[in-house]
């Protein structure tokens, strides 16, 4: 590998561990809608956490995980979200290089920005709506102003293509709320849904959302099988679809491709 992409690798990383740390801020904060700002606190003994313990991964490491003045364990959440925003980083660093490719930037701020509602959706089943909105207008104009169509990417850049991908996911999800009384999805996905037009538009929303479905059940199957989880239990969706969405921008392409070529 030549330098300057194992150093594009480890620019990822560190920018990813230090973004991750940034994420659980903004998972707190929005949960418990106290806004963003101020320093961070452990839960247990409210003391404002020093500087150096707020370096993400390390930090849990040397520290075994426990606060630094109580010793009370930290929540698992933390570490987890730090390390996945770690390695987030390095694949989409593995994928594009982030000095020379803006697809970069898409791919590695979109990932780690969907950890806030995997994270909420799995803790306290809520989601963030006027972040996932925000979150799909940055990923429509990022579309609309052609960075996301380099030549190896299939989907439509108009303005067309995007209307045409929120009109489907808004009739394919407010049917399932309509027909379910809510019982299937919640208003949250639904928005959920929205924003996934708006980041992939058409036709790779369609593979994210079929993807999710996918994903969601192979996971409510096996929960099933182990005891995790009841038949009656109603399960997040949100970690599904921002799987989803992430496999549409990964292979997205590639089964658009085969979906096209198996259907014409
Ligand atoms: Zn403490």
């Amino acid at each position: 590998m030549e330098p300057e992409r194992l150093f594009g690798i480890i620019f990822a990383a560190v920018l990813g561990g230090i973004l991750g740390s940034f994420v659980n801020v903004l998972i707190l904060r929005w949960h418990s809608g106290k806004g963003i700002g101020g320093r961070s606190s452990c839960p247990q003994c409210k003391k404002t956490i020093k500087a150096r313990h707020l370096i993400p991964v390390l930090s849990w490491l040397w520290l075994r995980g426990k606060c630094a003045y109580c010793g009370k364990k930290i929540n698992n959440q933390y570490v987890l979200v730090e390390a996945a925003a770690l390695v987030l980083g390095i694949i989409a660093a593995m994928r594009w290089d982030p000095f020379a490719q803006p697809m970069f930037w898409f791919e590695f701020l979109l990932s780690v920005a969907l950890i806030v509602p995997f994270v909420m959706d799995l803790r306290w089943q809520e989601l963030p709506v006027e972040y996932l909105i925000g979150v799909g207008l940055a990923g429509l104009a990022f579309r609309l102003f052609g960075l996301w169509g380099s030549t190896v990417y299939l989907t439509g850049l108009g303005i067309t293509t995007s209307i045409f991908a929120l009109v489907a996911t808004t009739v394919f999800f407010g049917l399932q709320i309509i027909l379910s009384k809510g019982k299937w999805l919640g208003m949250g996905d639904f928005y959920f849904g929205l924003m996934m037009a708006g980041v992939l538009g058409w036709p790779l929303v369609v593979v994210g959302v079929y993807a999710a479905y996918i994903l969601g059940a192979v996971v409510a199957t096996v929960g099933l099988a182990l005891g995790l989880v009841r038949r009656k239990s109603k399960l997040p969706f949100a970690p599904a679809l921002a799987a989803g969405t992430m496999v549409a921008v990964w292979f997205g392409p590639q089964i658009a491709g085969w979906l096209k070529y198996a259907f014409i």
